[in-house]
C-alpha cells in the first residue's frame, strides 16, 4: 500500500499488495461481506489480481459465498497459502482453517487479533493489485487491530437504513482520522425493494438519511443496493461469482481504482 510509514507493519517478502481497502460496517448483518465479495469479483472481472483477507474471524462468510465451502487452506512451514476461487480471487479466512466449517470460533480477543495479524504477515498473498479486508463488524478494538496490523489505504463504509447511520458514520470518521486512512465513501445496502411487477422502489425502512449524513461529513455515496433475494440465494449457494450482475457498484469500483497504487 501507499501509506506513509509502512515500516510499522510486519512485512513478509511473499506478499505485495498494491492497495489495501477495508470494508467496514457498524454492526453485523448489514451486508459488509456481500459488498466485499462483490467488489472483489468486479475488480477481478476488470483484470486486477485480488485477494480477500477475511478479518471477520467469528463470522466468516467470504469462503461460502465464493463456493469454497469445505476447503482447507494449506500451510508451508509458518506460511499460510490462500485458497483461490473459481475466478482467481485469493482468500484467507478463519473458515478455511477450521476442521469443520460449522465449528464456532470461540477465540478470545487477543487470539482473534493475533489471527488477523497472521492473515497479513504470514499469508503468501504474492503480488496483488488489491487486498480487500472484510472487517470485523463495528468500530471497536478488533477493528482497531486491523488498522494497526496492516497498511490500509482506504475505507468503504457499508450501512443499512435500519442503522443509526449518523452515529456509525461519525464513529467511522473518527477511527479513520485517528488511523490517518481516508474514507473512500459510503454504500447503503438493503436500501429499498424493487417491486417485481412495476419496478417501483419501495423504501421499506423509510426514506434514507444517507445523503444528509454524507453531506455532513463531506463523504461520497458510492452506491445503494436493493434487497435482492437472488443475491442472498447466490451467496448461500456459493455462486456469487457467476450470479453477480455486470457493472455492479460502478461508483465504488471507480473509487477503489482511484486509490493510488
Ligand atoms: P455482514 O458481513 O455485514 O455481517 P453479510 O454480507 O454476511 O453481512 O449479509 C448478511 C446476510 O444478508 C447474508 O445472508 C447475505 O446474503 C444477505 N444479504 C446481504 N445483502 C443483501 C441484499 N442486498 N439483498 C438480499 N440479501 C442480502
Amino acid at each position: 500500500g501507499g501509506q506513509a510509514a509502512p515500516s510499522q507493519f510486519e512485512e513478509n517478502n511473499l506478499s505485495e499488495a498494491k492497495r489495501v481497502i477495508a470494508v467496514l460496517s457498524g454492526k453485523g448483518g448489514v451486508g459488509k461481506s456481500l459488498v466485499t465479495g462483490a467488489l472483489a469479483i468486479e475488480l477481478a472481472r476488470r483484470g486486477h489480481t485480488v485477494g480477500i483477507l477475511d478479518a471477520d474471524i467469528t463470522g466468516p462468510s467470504i469462503p461460502k459465498m465464493l463456493g469454497m465451502s469445505g476447503r482447507r487452506a494449506h500451510g508451508l512451514g509458518k506460511l499460510l497459502l490462500p485458497e483461490i476461487s473459481t475466478t482467481g480471487i485469493k482468500v484467507m479466512s478463519s473458515n478455511l482453517l477450521l476442521e469443520h466449517e460449522t465449528d464456532p470460533v470461540l477465540w478470545r480477543g487477543p487470539v482473534i487479533a493475533g489471527a488477523i495479524k497472521q492473515f497479513w504477515s504470514d499469508t503468501s498473498w504474492g503480488p496483488i493489485d488489491y487486498l480487500l479486508v472484510d472487517m470485523p463488524p463495528g468500530t471497536g478494538d478488533v477493528a482497531l487491530t486491523v488498522f494497526q496490523s496492516l497498511p490500509v489505504d482506504g475505507i468503504v463504509v457499508v450501512t443499512s437504513p435500519q442503522d443509526l447511520v449518523s452515529m456509525i458514520v461519525a464513529k467511522a470518521v473518527n477511527m479513520a482520522e485517528k488511523m490517518h486512512v481516508p474514507i473512500l465513501g459510503l454504500i447503503e445496502n438493503m436500501s429499498y425493494v424493487a417491486c417485481p411487477d412495476c419496478g417501483k422502489k419501495i423504501e421499506v425502512f423509510g426514506p434514507s438519511k444517507l445523503d444528509a449524513v454524507a453531506d455532513e461529513y463531506g463523504l461520497k455515496v458510492l452506491g445503494r443496493l436493493p434487497i435482492d433475494p437472488t443475491l442472498a440465494l447466490a451467496c448461500d449457494a456459493g455462486a456469487l461469482e457467476e450470479a453477480l450482475p455486470q457493472d455492479f457498484l460502478p461508483d465504488a469500483l471507480a473509487a477503489c481504482e482511484a486509490v493510488p497504487a
